[in-house]
Order: structure tokens, then sequence, then C-alpha cells
């Protein structure tokens, strides 16, 4: 099969395929970790044209290296977006983009439901250096838009959220963004590719923790940022000076995880469908967050720009912080971890996970429940989830 041509392959063959240099050397079918920190060359001439852009290859192992490069372009092809670039972790992807683009004097406006470690540069590293930073209302869309109106350089948005899955127009906040003239970027990690394109929808900037869902095995940090051409410039340009490089080993764990993307992503979401639909007749659940249920407050917009519901939900229970301590170590059948995405269930509590880097008050601030569990579906036979919760569920 020749994969190297210019085509609109489906997202599942582009999962496999796409990316995947060809030949590769001594016809190996898989693309090698090539762990070699420099790359020589015999005359000046060729090295000079690698070292200024004219011609293809690499230099030293904080620019680039072939195996990140698969990595890379296999998510470009997935997001749909002119160029890629890479970092060792999602918060490093998202803390370049950033800092390349943002300087003091600059205005950004995004919302309290971002990512916690995200949220952090918000409010205490951005502010540090004179950028001026308006947090508004996640699902309050005319907020957002008149926030924006007051001036925006970088609208920065999130969807689904972490841990408490709501869900933010991407196509009408996109456009208010670029009425202003802001950059939009967008971390898709709870989504993925499979189930939501932002850039399709408008956005400059795709982002991910590639440890999560790309990844999918928990076994790999990792983080990627895709979109507009001259932006991908500024942001590779930061971080290969400022050296939050991926680690080529990891790239390749990524990049064999990526290959069954599609597959988990179809099952996580079909296990987290059920899941939600069961905990919502359980008289000791409070709340579930999923935006797949009707209930959903944004199901809606959920629907309109998402092509599934993806494999994360959350809950509460009666009782707060204190019986979902109690309830979380009853789980047979699910690591109680902060990572999420990998194909073994996970649950956390907040206060443990997404939002660690934050104070209770801090939580409280932006909304984030105490007494909340963070349910990343993996995919095991859904009866045998159903009947751990259930356990769980008749022992508080
Ligand atoms: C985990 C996560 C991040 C941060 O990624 P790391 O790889 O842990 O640095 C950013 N955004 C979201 C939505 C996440 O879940």
């Amino acid at each position: 099969m020749s994969h190297d041509e210019p085509r609109q392959d489906a997202p599942d063959t582009v999962a496999v395929w796409g990316g995947e240099p060809h030949p590769m050397a001594d016809r190996a079918t898989q693309v090698p970790v090539v762990h070699s920190v420099s790359f020589g060359y015999d005359d000046f001439d060729e090295w000079y044209g690698v070292a200024v852009g004219e011609r293809p290859g690499h230099i030293y192992g904080r620019n680039s290296n072939p195996t990140v490069d698969a990595f890379e372009e296999k998510v470009r092809l997935l997001e749909g977006g002119e160029a890629v670039t890479s970092a060792a972790t999602g918060m490093a992807a998202i803390s370049s983009s950033l800092y390349a683009l943002l300087a003091p004097g600059k205005r950004v406006v995004s919302i309290t439901d971002t990512y916690g470690g995200t949220s952090k540069i918000f409010t205490e590293f951005l502010p540090r250096y004179d950028v001026d930073v308006e947090l508004c209302d996640t699902t309050d869309a005319d907020a957002i838009e008149a926030a924006v109106a007051e001036g925006c350089d970088l609208l920065y948005l999130e969807t689904p959220t972490n841990p408490t899955l709501k869900i933010v127009d991407l196509e009408r906040l996109t456009a208010a963004g670029h009425a202003q003239g802001a950059v939009v970027v967008v971390d898709n990690t709870f989504a993925t590719p499979i189930n939501q394109t932002p850039l399709a929808l408008g956005a400059d900037l795709v982002v991910h923790s590639a440890t999560k869902f790309l990844g999918g095995h928990a076994d790999a940090l990792g983080g990627v940022v895709v979109g507009r051409d001259d932006l991908i410039e500024r942001i590779y340009h930061y971080r290969e000076i400022n050296g939050a490089t991926l680690h080529p080993e990891a790239a390749y764990l990524l990049l064999r995880g990526m290959k069954t993307l599609h597959l988990r992503v179809e099952r996580q979401q079909a296990n987290a469908q059920r899941i939600a639909e069961f905990l919502e007749e359980q008289p000791q659940v409070t709340v579930v967050n999923y935006p797949g249920l009707p209930s959903h407050p944004q199901h809606e917009v959920a629907r309109k720009q998402m092509r599934g519901f993806g494999g994360m939900l959350s809950f509460g229970l009666e009782g707060g912080l204190d019986t979902v301590a109690r309830f979380f170590p009853q789980l047979r059948l699910s690591h109680a971890a902060a990572n999420l995405g990998s194909v073994e269930t996970i649950v956390a509590p907040p206060a443990t996970a997404s939002h660690v880097e934050c104070t209770p008050e801090e939580r409280a601030a932006l909304g984030i429940p105490e007494g909340l569990l963070r349910y990343s579906a993996g995919i095991e036979d859904v009866e045998d989830l159903l009947a751990d919760l259930r356990q769980a569920l008749a022992t508080i």
C-alpha cells in the first residue's frame, strides 16, 4: 500500500498509516526509535542547508528528531492542520503556545473550567508578565462574547472540560474571537480528533495532552499543537529554545498507541454512555456530567460539534467528598489515579487529579465541586464495569 500521496482518508486509516515515513531504514515496517542526539554531515554545504531549513534533515535532538516527526505528522493529519509541533508534556505544549504568542500588554479571554495547570498559567504566571487574563463562566457564551468584544489577542477554549464535562460552542466563539483579531486556541484532549476537529470549526490552533487518549496506555507523556503555519513556527521556535522537547522514546509509544485511537475511543464512549445512563438512575448519585446524555445542559451543542461524546464522565455522590473518598477504593476494575484516557478505567476526584494544583478555595472559585468523581471509561466489558459500580454503590 502506498501511503505517501495526499488524499482524504478516513480517520481510522490515518490513525494507522498517517505520518509513517516511507520507505524506512532497512525496510522496517515500524517507525524506528532514533536515540541519536545529533545528526552528522560530511560537508559544509549539506549541513548548512539543513541548518537553515533549505534541505530536509535533522541537526540536534532538541530541535527535531525523525521519530518525533512521525508522531507529529500523524496528529497533524488527524486534526487536519497546516503545521504541527510537539512538546515534552501537554502542559509544555500549552505553555509554549501561550508564551510564544503573548507579550506584556496582551489580553487573553478564557473560561473558568480549563485544565488545572492551564488555569494556573492564567491566574499565577501570565499576570506576572503583565498579560491581562479574563476568565468567563464556561457555559455563558454571551459573557465570553462580551469579554472578547472588550479586546482579545488570544481566546483559549477547552471542550469538553475537565472534570465537569461542560461544552463550549466552538463555531460561535471562534467567530467572536476572529471578529476581534484574536488567535483562537482549543484544548481537544477530551474529545480527540476522532470526535471533534476544532480547526474545521474555525480554530487557529488545537492542543493536546497526548499523554491521555492519543497515547492511550498511560506509559508516555507528551503534548502536541496543530494549526496555522505562521503560529506553529513561533511555537516551535519558543519550544526549541526553551527546551521542553518530546523524547523520541515517548514519541514512539504515543505513535504506536495512536494506531488504535479510533478503536479505543469507539469502545470508551460506548462504555461511558452506558455507565452515564446507569448512574443517572441511581438514588445515591446526585449528578452525572456526560455530554451524551439528553439531560446534559449543552447536549445540543455537543451533538452539533462532536461526532461522538467521548470516554469521560463525572458524577457526584450523596454526602459529597466523604462519600466519594469511601466509594472509589471499593472499585476493583479501575485505577484510582491522576491520568485519564487509558485502556483501563480510571477514577479520580478533582482535588487529587485535574485540579491538584489548586487550593480548595481556588477550586471553589472555579466552580469545581469537591464531591465529584471523574470517570475515564476504559475498554473493558461494560457489564463488568457496571457490576463493579453496582457493588461499590451498595457499600455506601
Ligand atoms: C492532562 C491534561 C493536560 C496536561 O497534560 P500533561 O500531559 O499532563 O502535561 C492539559 N489539558 C487537559 C484537558 C488534560 O486533561
